[in-house]
């Protein structure tokens, strides 16, 4: 995929692009009051939920299309643009109607390959940048697959909100962010534009600048913070939400980390790094031709490949000794969990072969 940019005229190129507005539209006052204190600010793209998918019934599902015009007196008023979140046929053509310039798919829409796909075909021969936020389970496919669906639409203009994934653990976040999926999609497309949703990722507004710097720090382009005019009493996301000023003074606690250049230790430093990497992949090596002797050893014994409790004690035991070498023991029994995937992969190739 080729994607273009989905700045528009007058957006500054520098990180990080600000999108901020109220979860919700709730009236013509609180969006008006919130947009041109966020505006003051010198914030150039207002977001409002006009249409709130929400997981029960009863809660606020959103203004609708009512909602719309305020959002075009933001835009004539204060010079903002505006961007709405859409999930059905309907909302694309509502929100086009109105003026709305950005426009997102939500969490939950972008599970569902059926909403996406309708989204899309709504969308065809529309030129306007779209943004999509990761899918609630944390599957990149689905995520890739969203922008493929519009991207085939011919919507080029497309970004990513990484919003966090739900848990049913309680956590400190309310969905957990698993940077290394976000990081994974930057891996694959170098230019789609990343925007973190701290808000949604946090759930708790002292959450929000620690979010917002980790971000930075992982180059994402943007962030997209929900602000309210009086966050206490939001009818949706209320624990989330900070005032203008309480932005403004985020926004400017943000160290921005932006050399590029390769200093002369850092190339050093690499080198060591990709020579420890060769290492690691002859050690890995070596283990896995250990481990297919040990295969080959089963096959004569009639012994079965999988050996729970000799595994279960490497796991606990190798956990415990990483922890003690300043690592986290959850990373060293994942990369544990990974080469014993790998080793009885191997010694099963062994039992198939045999058994021809
Ligand atoms: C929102 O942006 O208000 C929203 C509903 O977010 P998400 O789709 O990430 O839950
Ligand atoms: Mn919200």
């Amino acid at each position: 995929m080729n994607f273009e940019s989905i700045l528009l005229p007058g957006i500054d190129p520098k990180r990080p692009l600000v999108i901020s507005g109220p979860c919700s539209a709730e009236t013509e006052e609180q969006v008006m009051a919130t947009a041109t204190q966020i505006a003051a600010n010198g914030i150039k793209i207002f977001r409002a939920g006009v249409w709130k998918p929400r997981t029960k019934p009863g809660g606020f599902e959103g203004v609708g299309s009512e909602a719309l015009k305020w959002l075009q007196r933001v835009k004539r008023e204060t010079g903002m643009y505006t961007a709405v979140e859409v999930a059905t046929e309907k909302h694309v053509y509502e929100a086009l109607k109105f003026g709305v310039d950005i426009l997102w798919i939500g969490a939950r829409t972008t599970a569902n390959p059926f909403a996406v796909q309708e989204i899309a075909d709504t969308l065809r021969g529309v030129d306007i940048p779209v943004l999509i936020k990761n899918p609630v389970n944390p599957d990149v496919e689905l995520w890739v697959g969203a922008l493929e669906r519009l991207y085939n639409a011919g919507i080029t203009r497309l970004g990513a909100i990484h919003r966090g994934f739900s848990s049913a653990d309680k956590n400190v976040y309310r969905n957990i962010p698993q940077w290394h999926i976000p990081i994974e999609l930057r891996r694959r497309f170098r230019d789609l534009p990343l925007i973190c949703d701290p808000s949604h990722i946090g759930g708790k507004r002292n959450l929000i600048l620690k979010i917002s710097q980790q971000a930075m720090d992982l180059n994402f382009d943007g962030l997209i913070i929900e602000s309210h005019i009086a966050p206490d009493e939001a009818w949706s996301d209320s624990a989330q939400q900070v005032t203008p000023l309480a932005l403004k003074e985020i926004l400017a606690s943000l160290i921005i980390r932006d050399t590029v250049q390769t200093t002369e230790d850092l190339s050093v430093l690499r080198g060591q790094i990709d020579e420890i990497d060769n290492s690691l992949l002859e050690l890995l090596s070596k283990r896995m031709r250990v481990s297919r002797e040990i295969g080959q050893y089963k096959l004569e014994h009639g012994m079965p490949v999988l050996q729970t409790v000799r595994y279960d004690e490497i796991l606990k035991d190798r956990a415990e000794q990483g922890e003690k070498m300043d690592m986290s023991g959850e990373f060293v029994k994942k990369v544990l969990e990974n080469i014993h995937e790998e080793s009885v992969r191997q010694q099963l190739v062994i039992m198939e072969k045999a058994g021809k």
